[in-house]
């Protein structure tokens, strides 16, 4: 379960990895708190919102994957109980066993309330005595996306070789006018399309996606610091 602030976020830094997760014969689901519809200079919000839900839909059809859409306005998602229940609600709907969603050094407040919901939404997920439609799940494995706009203390610790699904991927994101330009001065194409590149260079693949855990994952819990005696 891919879980964004906005579509754009969502194929860039996390569609690879769906893909990916597909790829080898799992599911996926794009989670949206908002359409990023303020994202244009010049097309009117309304207008480029449902541009953006129907790049989102096209773009997971050919991914395999599913979307979630909530209503939150661009710019203007909360970190409140409501969209944490939201959230809790699609978790405990498409019990997933990976997550991935936005690190909190971000600069963008959307980014910076996706992460602080999530954590909410996981624990509320798992909270049995919490009653919702649907029941309980337990917390899925959390990951961070590499987003250059969440670069704050953002520290990868796994490289997932995406090389099986790049042009899949590639194909995907240029459903969306910010991949093709069309919507500012940042080269979001050149950007991630590149840094797939780079990730795979310093994890020996052709193409890669770089991640980071949610710190307590990284724990190892071990009987011998000898990793040739570990596994016997
Ligand atoms: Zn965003």
């Amino acid at each position: 379960m891919a879980i964004a602030a906005h579509p754009g976020d969502a194929l860039f830094t996390m569609g690879a990895t769906l893909a990916n997760h597909i790829h080898n014969g799992g599911e996926g689901v794009f989670v949206n708190l908002s359409l990023g519809e303020r994202g244009h200079p010049t097309i009117p919000t309304d207008t480029y919102g449902q541009m953006q839900r129907i790049a989102t839909e096209d773009a997971a059809r050919l991914l395999g994957a599913e979307t979630e859409f909530l209503t939150y306005q661009d710019a203007e998602i909360p970190a409140d109980q409501d969209a944490a229940l939201a959230v809790c609600d699609l978790i405990r709907k498409h019990k997933p066993s990976i997550a991935i969603t936005h690190w909190k050094g971000s600069w963008h407040k959307d980014h910076r309330n996706t992460y602080l919901v999530v954590q909410d939404a996981i624990f509320y997920a798992d909270l049995r005595s919490l009653p919702r439609a649907l029941p309980a799940h337990p917390p899925p494995d959390l990951y961070y996306a590499d987003n250059w706009e969440d670069a704050d203390n953002y520290r990868p610790d796994t490289f997932l070789d995406t090389s099986a699904v790049h042009e899949k991927w590639l194909e995907a994101c240029a459903l969306f006018p910010m991949w093709r330009g069309e919507t500012g001065l940042i080269r979001y194409n050149d950007y991630y399309r590149s840094l797939a590149v780079m990730r795979g260079c310093l994890a020996s693949f052709n193409y890669a996606v770089a991640l980071m855990s949610e710190p307590e994952q990284r724990v190892k819990k071990v009987q011998t610091l000898d990793s040739r005696k570990r596994f016997l």
